[in-house]
């Protein structure tokens, strides 16, 4: 099974594609990360990608679309989640391109207003080990990961005037993205604004819907 998430940042992709991850055991592509992946190893795509990430602003089609696809080349015939990726119209293009044999099923778009993202970015901090987000709103002064033991910090996109250039930089892609999808009836809508366990609840069930449609997968 081969999963699109889709949302602005903070609506939730990452935790929801772990979740997604491990209940289907499907592999796990997130483009964010693994841009801050390169950027800690030092690699010339990492330090491509730095500024953009920086200021807010999309990384490159040509840059981003030669990362994942190698990701997904990797993957071979098994399924995975692509969290953050496609985010334009010529990322998602390209990716059916190169799936002819094997397409997406499903794309689940999580939607949250923008206001509550705004609250959700600036409010949260990252493990440094594992990637797990954390609310101070909702956990209080916080140091470590309750998961792995990591050390939190604050990402340097988080800041509020980076996150506004995120969304103002992600939202036409993002809307086109939706007509695309809707275009090719894989869809599915869920609305971000619930618990987790409610939003995976939603995406594991819209996922399991386009399986039954296509019993082959
Ligand atoms: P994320 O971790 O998904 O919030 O992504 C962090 C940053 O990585 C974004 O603000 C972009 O600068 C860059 N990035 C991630 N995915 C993409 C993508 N599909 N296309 C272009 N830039 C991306």
């Amino acid at each position: 099974m081969r999963i699109v998430m889709l949302g602005l940042a903070g609506a939730g992709k990452g935790t929801q594609s772990q979740i997604l991850k491990d209940e289907l055991s499907l592999s796990l592509l997130s483009s964010g990360d693994l841009f801050r992946h390169h950027q800690n190893e030092g690699t010339e795509l990492g330090m491509l990608a730095k500024n953009y990430m920086k200021n807010g602003q999309l990384v490159p089609d040509e840059i981003t679309i030669n990362m994942i696809l190698d990701g997904v080349n990797d993957v071979g015939s098994g399924g995975f989640v692509l969290d953050g990726f496609p985010r334009t119209l010529s990322q998602a293009e390209a990716l059916d391109k190169a799936l002819t044999h094997d397409p997406i099923d499903c794309v689940v778009y999580i939607r949250v207003n923008e206001g509550e993202l705004l609250i959700r970015l600036t409010d949260r901090l990252i493990c440094r080990s594992c990637g797990a987000p954390y609310s101070k709103r909702i956990l209080g002064p916080i140091k470590d990961c309750g998961k792995c033991g990591g050390q939190l910090y604050k990402r340097e996109d988080d800041k509020p005037e980076v996150v506004k250039k995120r969304f103002k930089a992600q939202l036409p892609g993002l809307h086109q993205l939706v007509s695309y999808y809707s275009g090719q009836s894989k869809l599915v809508e869920v609305n971000g604004d619930q618990s987790v366990a409610e939003v995976s609840r939603e995406a594991l069930q819209a996922s399991s819907e386009m399986m039954v449609g296509n019993p082959s997968k």
